[in-house]
């Protein structure tokens, strides 16, 4: 057991690589708060981990909010003393060129991916410091490294979240924390099933072509991101600071 006696925080955990990761740690151990904006999906899986044996509970927010954000640690704090590991995990997709996104699109996915790292990292982080000890993973993709086609607001999202990564880790080192980023490549998820439904007239010949940038030849699995989450978030990733994490099937070197 990876994570015995720790304490996670996964946001946008009712989905996805965050429920695959919530599952992962809590089969490894962890007593996981699951935080999504979404009730009826973060309670789904709670539910999971406690058939599964695992320690688990909700905490409804919405990750651009402070005033949730902050009454959910409080809340989180209050339930099991701790935090030793918070991974900022929530996000949004967005699609289009430059000229082609309007502003409310600009501002809704950078609120949630870029002011959704930063409310729960600086509600946490101070609980952190005081203990002399966290482990914080930033969700960032490989599209932070790689123009992709349409993704404007996405890709600056993820591009500002690794160098926010290597920010906090400057500054949070001398408590002894530690914080990674993430850069999945195209990983099959309810997201990108969105994504491919809603942004293409033939879904099916763009999923083979999403295949086809991916030197793997396919997609990659929730489970594929979760064991690099579990990696960072445990002690066998000691030695990694700041660092960007590729899961990507070869899609950043293709
Ligand atoms: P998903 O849509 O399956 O899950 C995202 C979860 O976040 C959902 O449960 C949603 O309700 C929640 N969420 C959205 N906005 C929220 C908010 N404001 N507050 C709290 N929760 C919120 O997506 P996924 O594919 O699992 O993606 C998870 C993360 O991984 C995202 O940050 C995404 O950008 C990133 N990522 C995904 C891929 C991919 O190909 N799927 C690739 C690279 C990076």
């Amino acid at each position: 057991m990876r994570l015995t006696e720790k304490v996670a925080l996964i946001t946008g955990s009712g989905s996805g690589i965050g429920k695959s990761s919530a599952l992962l740690f809590a089969s490894e151990g962890a007593k996981v708060i699951v935080n999504d904006v979404s009730h009826e999906q973060g309670m789904a899986t709670v539910q999971e981990i406690r058939q599964n044996g695992g320690e688990a509970c909700f905490l409804q927010a919405d990750v651009t909010n402070a005033a949730e954000v902050e009454e959910m640690v409080k809340q989180a704090l209050q339930q099991y003393g701790k935090i030793d590991v918070l991974f900022n995990n929530a996000g949004i997709s967005g699609v289009g060129s430059v000229h082609e996104t309007s502003e409310e699109l600009w501002d809704r996915v950078v609120n949630v991916n870029i002011k959704g790292v930063f409310l729960p990292s600086k509600y946490v982080v101070v609980h952190m410091m005081e203990r002399k000890t966290g482990c914080i993973i930033n969700m960032s993709s490989c599209i932070a490294e790689i123009g992709l086609m349409r993704r404007a607001v996405y890709s600056a999202t993820k591009g500002a979240v690794l160098a926010l990564t290597k920010s906090m880790q400057v500054d949070y080192a001398p408590y002894n924390i530690r914080v990674n980023a993430l850069l999945p490549g195209t990983i099959l998820t309810p997201f990108v099933e969105n994504y491919l439904r809603t942004s293409y007239d033939n879904p099916e010949e763009a999923f083979e072509t999403l295949k086809k940038r991916q030197l793997s030849g396919d997609l990659g699995k929730p489970e594929d991101v979760a064991k690099a989450a579990l990696f960072l978030a445990s002690d066998e990733s000691k030695f990694m600071m700041g660092a960007p994490l590729y899961i990507d099937g070869g899609a950043t070197f293709g």
